[in-house]
């Protein structure tokens, strides 16, 4: 039977405190013009942030503020590191939308990411000119970046709206570039604000007071202590696999009446330190792809067989990141290594990794579709909604609304597989398709642990 689409959910998000999401939509975020607007101090500042100088941030700098609950001094800390890294990051995206054609900036899906950025910039720039000193502004500044979460969550498919709206106009190629280095950016960026929200969630209620902030917070979280922030430093991919696995599979139902089973082999107790956001999006885009072509190929009965393999750990054989170093980070902890050790104590850089294989019995991919693939916007799903609908398809994205607010289908952006090899290569880790084309697909994720947090 189908289930209820309210009860559709993403899987296994560690959610935010419900009364932190519920922030304001910004004004600007609807499309209003940022010209004479009173946040207008954003215009003269984003050639100047866009171009200053950033140094390559470390993983170290993402843990270095310790385990929550934080000190007060390390929240602080943590959040005038936040704001010494946003507004260079948030100008850079500006500038290069600035870039982009006339006719496609104007577009209202595309000026509305715009908008957003000059927005969220404004927002921040208050705060840049003085540093954080009390915990009363680091509460207001915790709602700016909610805020400035809220206000870029689920914007892609905005955004691929707007590319879809102005094909004519951009050649493929220079979509993809520009795509591929704006949402690698946008994993940069929302990592930085996401670690810190995370560290002051975990460290309330801290107060100026100081006795109690002599000792730390005197009431301990109820985050998992495996957590730092965003991170999760025993991340089993195959409890993520099966969270997952439920959620595609009430898509499936919903779309086509069965959903097929799963198999999980190899090294199913395996884990490591990863960001499971991150691992949740990159799982269930790859499982939509199998669930698809298994159901559309007719092979339902046949399972998706998933196999994890942990790769060992040589100490000394660190990989670099392969993402875009200038908004990815490197695991390089010589340039800021010795405050991590101070406050983490056991935090080392390794080589750990694991790899995932997805194989389906969808039949393969076409000889003449794959090339394509790694295209973002490029798709083999059409539906009869996707395909008479006047606003150019996008009524097929939401068919399905779920309970989280987050809209989702089994296809048809065409951002899956592009968006998840960079998720993938953002910590060093990698996505191979390997298509037997009248049988199945192999899909080969492996994703680089980001160290060891012992
Ligand atoms: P979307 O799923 O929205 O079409 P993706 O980037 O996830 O976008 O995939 C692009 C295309 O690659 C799909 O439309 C499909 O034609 C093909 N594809 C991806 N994974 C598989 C698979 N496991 N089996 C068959 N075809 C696949
Ligand atoms: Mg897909």
């Amino acid at each position: 039977m189908a289930t209820p689409i309210a009860m559709l959910s993403r899987p296994g998000r560690r959610a935010l405190p419900a009364t932190r999401l519920l922030v304001r939509q910004s004004s600007t975020s609807q499309g209003q013009n940022w010209a004479g607007h009173p946040f207008d101090v954003a215009k003269d500042n984003v050639a100047q942030l866009a171009a200053s100088p950033r140094r390559a941030l470390t993983l170290a700098d993402l843990l270095k503020h310790g385990r929550p609950p934080l000190s007060k001094d390390a929240l602080l800390a943590s959040a005038n590191f936040t704001l010494s890294l946003l507004p260079a990051r948030l100008a850079s995206r500006i500038q290069a939308l600035r870039n982009l054609p006339y006719i496609v900036v104007s577009n209202p899906h595309v000026s509305k990411i715009y908008h957003n950025y000059v927005h969220s910039l404004s927002t921040l720039i208050p705060y840049q000119q003085r540093r954080i000193t009390t915990l009363e502004e680091e509460n207001q500044f915790g709602d700016v970046l909610a805020d400035l979460v809220q206000t870029h969550t689920n914007t892609i498919p905005v955004l691929a709206r707007g590319f879809l709206e102005c094909r004519k106009y951009v050649s493929p190629a220079d979509v993809t570039r520009f795509l591929d280095t704006h949402l690698r950016a946008r994993i940069g960026t929302r990592l930085i604000a996401e670690q810190h929200l995370a560290l002051h969630y975990a460290s309330q209620p801290l107060s100026d007071t100081p006795s109690e902030t002599a000792d730390g917070p005197k009431q301990q979280s109820k985050i998992p202590s495996n957590y730092i922030g965003v991170i999760d430093t025993a991340l089993q991919p195959a409890s993520i696999i099966r969270l997952c696995e439920d959620f595609v599979g009430e898509i499936c139902e919903l779309k086509y009446g069965v959903r097929p089973t799963l198999k999980i082999g190899g090294q199913p107790e395996a884990s490591f330190a990863h960001v499971p956001v991150h691992v949740e999006y990159i799982i269930t885009e790859l499982l939509k792809n199998a669930f698809r072509a298994t159901i559309e190929n007719g092979n339902e009965r046949e399972p998706i067989e998933v196999t994890i393999a942990a790769a060992p750990d040589v100490p000394g054989n660190e990989r670099p990141v392969q993402g875009d170093t200038d908004v990815g980070f490197e695991l390089d902890v010589e340039s800021d290594g010795g405050s991590s050790n101070e406050t983490i104590g056991n935090w080392t850089p390794s080589s750990q990794s694991i790899t995932i294989r997805i194989r389906d019995r969808g039949g393969g991919i076409p000889p003449e579709v794959l090339p394509h693939i790694w295209s973002y916007s490029f798709t083999t799903f059409s539906d009869m909604d996707f395909q008479s609908s006047d606003n150019g398809g996008m009524d097929a994205l939401n068919t399905i609304s779920a309970s989280s607010g987050h809209l989702s289908s089994i296809a048809g952006l065409g951002y899956g597989l592009p968006l998840s090899r960079a998720y993938a290569e953002y910590f060093g880790g990698s996505i191979a398709v390997q298509s037997l084309w009248g049988w199945g697909t192999d899909v080969y994720l492996t994703l680089q642990g980001v160290g060891r947090i012992d």
